[in-house]
């Protein structure tokens, strides 16, 4: 039994979960301990009273400690990959890759600790300096979904960290694994007691005492947008800072002058890829008119050569659906879109054993074709591997779908028009915009974030993070 880490302490939670493998549900990944509001408490009291040392602790100090962590983590990645692919369900090459980059996260913020610059600026008054400076906030609370299960986790944390907050974290109950081992790498890091503290367990109940508690400075959440309102509604009503990442419906816009090769390819693996389970995938495929029906074959015929199988096998293209509850709104979603009158032209079926027979949540990647811009399947997130394609008849149509959305996350165009591509980055309503690139797939040291439904808040990553987790200060001085 894995257990919760509070003020530097291994805890026993007062129930546990059981973290199965969906590429094989026979397969126990392991239990985890599950914290109840009283011991949430216990760890948010253990963050404030490590909270004003560690604010003032030194930047040497900060980079040290994030640095090493995120050394180790790369150090491991083919480790901690596998764990991560076994409990989440994508593959190898993809679970390695996230480790990977949740290591960099460490390694950029470490250096960001050393960078807490401010200004310096004349007053309008004689004799008088003003300095501008950033401050951390206090506690963070950081909620967290299961299909990033350490990326998310770093790219909250190492920032918190480095701008001299503390945290209590609460993972995705669905995929603990990852969040435990990335908890038990900082346990180790030489982080002051208190500073750092993990508590596994249910979001009505953990998740719900954080967003509760006067103590938490602010709470930052990646998740639905039905639990993001929930979490905004409570930070609101006692006026904590707060920062929302949420769903997408991204669209990626095909035009007839397009390289074929690479529309395919940016649609396949933005679409399909990581079982279609990440908030920038492209479920909206936007085709002009002079391109689609060649583009849907192609696309058609590329879907045929993916293997969808165990995640951990060499050779898997897509690996399982995360859960059955996941997997049935799949299907549904597939239901729907057909009664509304679109077409399932490529896969959509969902298959009960891998290749070698293990019982999982497989799903072969859905093409629907012939939908239409108020369909369902085009307003609402799926969070699989279902893609519809929409039939546009020039690129001013393309790009008013494109926005006609609730959801602003990215947004990609296929083109080699230097024209278009000009014109669709400075007019696509999303917060993240890809010429000839997958709209999924974002580098580690750059702002992420999103519009309208899709995010609320400061950026997340990169310099940016720094919105987010300090407060500013503008200090006067009488010489
Ligand atoms: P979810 O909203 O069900 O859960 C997210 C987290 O919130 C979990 O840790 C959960 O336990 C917790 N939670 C649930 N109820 C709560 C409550 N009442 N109070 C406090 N916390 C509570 O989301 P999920 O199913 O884990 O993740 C999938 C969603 O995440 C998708 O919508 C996806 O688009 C989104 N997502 C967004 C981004 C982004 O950056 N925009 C990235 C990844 C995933």
């Amino acid at each position: 039994m894995q257990k919760n880490f509070i003020a530097g302490e291994w805890l026993e939670g007062a129930r546990f979960s059981r973290n199965i493998n969906p590429s094989d549900t026979r397969d126990l990944v392991g239990e985890y301990a599950q914290a109840d509001a009283a011991q949430t408490q216990l760890a948010i009291a253990a963050a404030e009273a490590a909270f004003p040392a560690w604010s003032l602790s030194t930047p040497q100090q900060r980079f040290d400690i994030l640095d090493a962590i995120g050394s180790e983590i790369l150090a491991r990645r083919a480790e901690l990959g596998d764990l991560l692919a076994r409990e989440e369900g994508k593959t190898m090459p993809e679970a390695v890759g996230e480790v990977a980059r949740a290591g960099n996260i460490f390694k950029f913020f470490a250096g960001e600790a050393l960078r807490p610059g401010g200004e310096m600026m004349p007053s309008v008054r004689p004799g008088v300096g003003i300095e501008i400076s950033r401050e951390a906030l206090g506690v963070i609370g950081i909620i967290t979904p299961w299909n990033f299960p350490i990326a998310i986790p770093a790219w909250k944390i190492a920032p918190a960290l480095a701008y001299g907050n503390c945290v209590v974290f609460k993972p995705a109950d669905l995929v603990p694994g990852s969040a435990w081992a990335l908890a038990e790498i900082l346990s180790r890091s030489g982080l002051p007691q208190g500073v750092f503290n993990l508590v596994m367990g249910r979001g009505s109940e953990v998740g719900a005492t954080l967003l509760a508690d006067p103590r938490i400075a602010a709470v930052t959440f990646t998740g639905s947008v039905g639990t993001g309102q929930k979490v905004a509604a409570a930070c609101v009503a006692r006026m904590a800072k707060f920062q929302l990442e949420m769903g997408g419906k991204n669209p990626m816009v095909v035009l007839d002058d397009a390289d074929l090769g690479v529309a395919v390819n940016c649609a396949v693996q933005s679409g399909f890829f990581s079982t279609g389970q990440r908030c920038t995938a492209s479920s909206r495929l936007i085709v002009t008119d002079g391109i689609h029906d060649r583009f849907v074959a192609a696309v058609m015929e590329r879907m045929q050569s993916l293997k969808v199988d165990d995640a951990r096998k060499a050779g898997t293209d897509i690996g399982p659906v995360v859960d059955q509850s996941q997997l049935d709104q799949d299907m549904a979603y597939i239901g729907i879109a057909q009664a509304e009158g679109a077409q399932l032209v490529c896969g959509g079926e969902a298959i009960e054993r891998s290749a070698d027979g293990h019982p999982g949540f497989y799903l072969t990647p859905a093409l629907l074709s012939g939908t239409s811009a108020t369909m369902r399947i085009n307003r609402e997130e799926v969070f699989g591997p279902v893609v519809s394609v929409l039939r546009a008849t020039d690129y001013e149509e393309a790009l008013f779908m494109a926005n006609d959305t609730p959801f602003g996350l990215a947004a990609g165009i296929a083109t080699t028009s230097l024209k278009h591509a000009t014109h669709f980055k400075r007019h696509s309503q999303a917060g993240m915009v890809m010429v000839n690139l997958p709209t999924a797939g974002v580098d580690y040291h750059v702002p992420f974030g999103g519009r309208k439904g899709s995010s609320y808040g400061p950026r997340e990553q990169g310099r940016y993070a720094a919105e987010f987790y300090t407060t500013v200060k503008t200090a006067y001085t009488q010489a």
